[in-house]
């Protein structure tokens, strides 16, 4: 019906949040945590269900999830220390 052309626009990449520095990102640039009956692992395709929480790439994010109560309080839950020493090592 209208005439007007369609300016042409970047696609449309979702927006997620680091839950420990609070940044807006690509949701391509966070790593995915979800939390599953097996505990706490990253998801590399971000099609595990369960409760997720995204998390950035910088160290110090990683540094204040794996030791403080931040990325628990996203998952709603305590992470016990094989779900830290997991996503430790699985960490990219
Ligand atoms: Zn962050």
């Amino acid at each position: 019906m209208s005439g007007k052309q369609q300016p042409r626009r970047k696609f449309h990449t979702p927006q997620r949040t680091c839950v420990i520095c609070r940044q807006k990102r690509d949701k391509r640039s966070l790593i995915r945590v979800v939390r599953t009956a097996d505990g706490v692992q990253i998801d590399p395709t971000g099609k595990l269900e369960g409760r997720g929480a995204y998390l950035c790439e910088n160290d110090a994010c990683w540094e204040r999830a794996l030791q403080g109560q931040a990325l628990g309080n996203a998952l709603r839950m305590a992470l016990s220390n094989e779900d830290r020493i997991r996503l430790q090592q699985a960490r990219p």
